[in-house]
């Protein structure tokens, strides 16, 4: 293949702009912010789970409260009723009246140790309130540090992208200065040599491979032509002569 020297010398100058735009997509993939979110959003999964295992428990307590409640509460209305019969005097019979004075006094024990029950179960449901308020504490922080991580990524992102802008701008003014052969040959080779397809021949070294070539290969380059496309025989990228090839 044959290409103008000035197209060749041009060739290194859209290697220099695609190494940077493969730099910049490899930065735009590290951005911190982006492996940050991802963790945030497997922390914020978790503490939902955790809120709504909460909340279970909350709406759980809540319920044995309205049953202990009305537990006390209808003992208290048999004490009532019992209390009720006693003071109306309508029971005269000595035996009975002492029946009903003990199931009282058995019915007030029976309410004391309602309300231990319910007491406890009281205490329970306040320490679950409490951690349910602390749950949804959780879920909002990482939700705010969620939104200033998006916007931290997107900042960044953005910067990135105003630069590839830039880079591939360039790049456009670059491209049609070289033949469409050379440029097909550019772009197969950087699909097989990591990205990096012509590299110049700086005093004697492949800047490419930074192989130093063997003395007959580079008087086998002196005696090509100067538009000759000569490929490094190791790495097999283009070559591209330069005042400084040392040859
Ligand atoms: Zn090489």
């Amino acid at each position: 293949m044959r290409a103008d020297p000035a197209a060749q010398l041009r060739l290194l100058d859209l290697q220099a702009l695609d190494t940077v735009l493969g730099q910049l997509a490899h930065r735009r993939r590290e951005v911190p912010q982006v492996a940050e979110l991802a963790a945030l959003e497997v922390r914020a999964a978790e503490l939902r789970d955790h809120e709504v295992a909460v909340r279970t428990a909350v709406s759980d307590l809540e319920r044995e409260m309205t049953k202990a409640e009305a537990d006390v509460a209808q003992v208290r209305d048999r004490i009532t009723r019992d209390q009720g019969i006693l003071d109306a005097g309508a029971v005269h019979s000595a035996r009975q009246l002492e029946d009903l004075q003990r199931e009282i006094d058995s019915l007030r024990r029976r309410v004391s140790d309602l309300e231990d029950a319910e007491l406890e179960v009281m205490e329970k449901l306040e320490d679950a309130q409490a951690r349910a308020a602390a749950a949804t504490a959780d879920v909002a922080a990482v939700a705010e540090s969620r939104t200033a991580a998006e916007r931290a990524r997107d900042a960044a992102f953005a910067d990135i992208d105003a630069e590839v802008a830039r880079v591939e701008g360039e790049r456009a003014r670059v491209v049609p200065e070289i033949p469409a052969d050379l440029l097909a040959l550019y772009d197969r080779i950087r699909q097989t040599s990591g990205g990096l397809a012509a590299a110049a021949l700086h005093r004697g070294r492949c800047q490419g491979c930074q192989l130093t070539l063997t003395p007959a290969d580079l008087s086998r380059i002196r005696a090509e032509a100067v538009d000759e496309v000569v490929r490094c025989e190791e790495c097999r990228r283009i070559l591209v002569r330069t005042d400084e090839s040392g040859l």
